[in-house]
């Protein structure tokens, strides 16, 4: 029976002796604790100067550090619950308010870490009604206790905090923004810049909640969407109105999203899921049209994976100006309410026209992201090359297999092969492009190699039924995959996720009808099968590093390698 290879929050570190190079200066920048009062400089590892220069990513900062790791006064506690209560006032571009945040200890302790950005005011830390001493430093903030907190038992604190957050990043982190009537149009996407950016919690992504209340108080008129469920809305007779809503399930921070707007509301479920669409008066009649697709894709995700995760939340999609963010059953939306990817066809290969990329791309996350996430930030090639394989599922559920790969070749020209797709761990570090384009092909070329879709049908289901819920790395799912095909993937996975290159099978032409093959990888033992020969007649070949020769009546310009289902280099000489 496969087990699991560690549960949260217990860090587990000993894969990594396994890797060299840029590795080894995550496992030196992760391996433990980062005291608060410590500067980054006194730890700098003699990997960082030895390692390929052009191979190693930015210098992880000391706010880096603080963020990306997993320290003592991370690890002492576990998140249970969340209560984010705050007041946005658009005149101000102001928000005040406070977070109740409920923990376990595991361990004794007497100080936990926190997270809010520096240019926002920690007003007050209650405990009770004691108030706690804090210290900050570079976006953490250190909570400290009176007394000792006991292992195993249950505290919450109310932190209270105000300010202007920075707008910042792709998608804004959080905006002040006006609609194109002139009412204000407030909204979150933080996933690069961490929740810490605008609310107080522990920011970092291997513990979360179980369950979460967000309650947002906004002038009268307007409408707040967040996560979880409408509880309701309460006029506090000063001009505002309070909107609360209830997320049933654990969710990570980024996730946790405000929409405020001119919003009108349509619902549309799907049997017992609720499905509720949120959009600007103006674009109504648009997003009647455009949002049937989210059923299809529902359904077709549902085929492959089982039931929507968060079916007491209910699935949403909200309107918003920037592209879109996968929020956990609040997934916001700005694709024009037109097919392709910002009037674009993504892949270019005629078939993204057919559908709507942010509908299909974002609410894939709700399986791949939300409802299984990446312990680390390094890892989410779990959410995103997950992601982009649930695309061509939908397109393969709709239009059939032969689309579905067409439509995953059609990423190879934005793939770079420049770094690892997995970066440092622990130092907040985010991973290339690469994750999403070579990380579909990655799981393309692991689906030939099973080579059978009796068995990948239901391994993908039970991968996800398995770890649904969960915050899990690389080796697990790599555990997963071997346990159940019964093959030792780990340095397949190895080659495509922590070296920058792809594997080339070398192919040596002889006088007679023989044709010698080889693996020329970065990855010591990397091996897989191939298919070769000609695409009416493929056969199956094993190559390792070791030259093998193979008869075939094929030239060198008639022997082919099937480079649509694996994604690799051939050399023929
Ligand atoms: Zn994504």
């Amino acid at each position: 029976m496969f087990r699991r290879a560690w549960s949260k929050p217990v860090v587990r570190v000993s894969v990594l002796a396994v890797l060299s190079g840029i590795a080894a200066f995550a496992r030196a920048q992760s391996s433990g604790p980062t005291p608060p009062s410590t500067r980054s400089s006194t730890a700098q590892p003699a990997a960082a100067q030895t390692a390929a220069a052009p191979q190693l990513p930015p210098r992880p900062t000391h706010a880096d550090i603080l963020r990306g790791s997993y320290g003592t006064y991370r690890a002492n506690n576990d998140l249970l619950y969340y209560h984010l209560d705050i007041r946005v006032d658009p005149q101000k571009n102001f928000i005040s308010g406070k977070n109740t945040i409920r923990f376990r200890m595991l361990q004794d302790g007497m100080r936990i870490q926190l997270d809010l950005n520096d240019q926002l005011s920690v007003d007050k830390i209650l405990f009770g009604a004691t108030p706690l001493k804090f210290e900050r430093d570079s976006g953490a903030v250190f909570v400290d206790f009176p007394d000792t907190l006991k292992s195993g038992e249950v505290y919450s604190i109310d932190f209270y905090y105000s300010g202007t957050p920075v707008t910042t990043g792709r998608f804004g982190a959080f905006t002040f923004a006006k609609d194109p009537s002139g009412h204000p149009w407030i909204y979150t996407a933080c996933e690069e810049t961490g929740a810490s950016q605008w609310w107080p919690n522990k920011d970092q992504w291997r513990d979360e909640v179980q369950n979460m209340e967000i309650s947002v108080s906004i002038p009268n008129g307007l409408v707040d969407v967040s996560n979880g469920k409408f509880m309701g809305q309460t006029d506090l007779g000063d001009g505002y109105t309070r909107w609360d809503w209830l997320v049933q399930y654990p969710i990570n921070n980024y996730d946790i999203s405000l929409n405020i707007g001119n919003y009108v509301h349509f619902s549309d479920p799907l049997g017992d899921l609720p499905m509720d669409f949120y959009v600007l008066p103006e674009d109504l009649n648009k997003a009647k049209k455009q949002f049937v697709q989210a059923k299809g894709m529902i359904e077709a995700y549902q085929h492959y994976f089982g039931e929507y995760p968060f079916i007491k939340d209910g699935y949403k999609l909200i309107e918003v100006p920037y592209s879109g963010m996968e929020h956990q059953s609040a997934v916001t939306y700005g694709n024009h309410f037109a097919n392709g990817y910002l009037d674009r066809d993504w892949t270019g290969v005629g078939i993204n026209p057919r559908f709507d990329f942010i509908i299909i791309h974002e609410s894939a996350h709700e399986w791949f992201g939300n409802s299984i996430t990446a312990a680390d930030k390094s890892d989410m090639w779990i959410h995103e090359a997950w992601a982009t394989y649930l695309e061509s599922l939908y397109v393969e559920y709709m239009y059939g297999h032969q689309d579905a790969l067409k439509y995953i070749n059609g990423y190879k020209p934005k793939v770079k092969n420049q770094l690892p797709i997995i970066p440092p761990r622990g130092v907040n570090a985010t991973p290339p492009p690469d994750q999403y384009f070579k990380g579909v092909l990655f799981i393309n070329t692991l689906r030939s190699i099973v080579d059978d879709d009796s068995r990948w049908w239901p391994l993908l289901h039970d991968f996800y039924q398995y770890f649904k819920y969960q915050n899990i790395m690389t080796e697990d799912v790599e555990q997963f995959f071997n346990e159940r095909t019964a093959m030792n993937l780990t340095p397949v996975f190895e080659q495509y996720l922590r070296h920058s290159s792809i594997p080339t099978l070398e192919l040596k032409f002889t006088a007679a009808d023989n044709v010698e093959y080889r693996w020329q990888a970065e990855e010591p033992d990397f091996a897989m099968p191939i298919r070769v020969g000609t695409i009416d007649h493929w056969q199956v070949i094993h190559p390792t590093a070791e030259w093998a020769t193979l008869k075939t009546p094929l030239k060198k310009d008639e022997f082919e390698v099937a480079t649509d289902r694996y994604y690799v280099n051939v050399s023929k000489e």
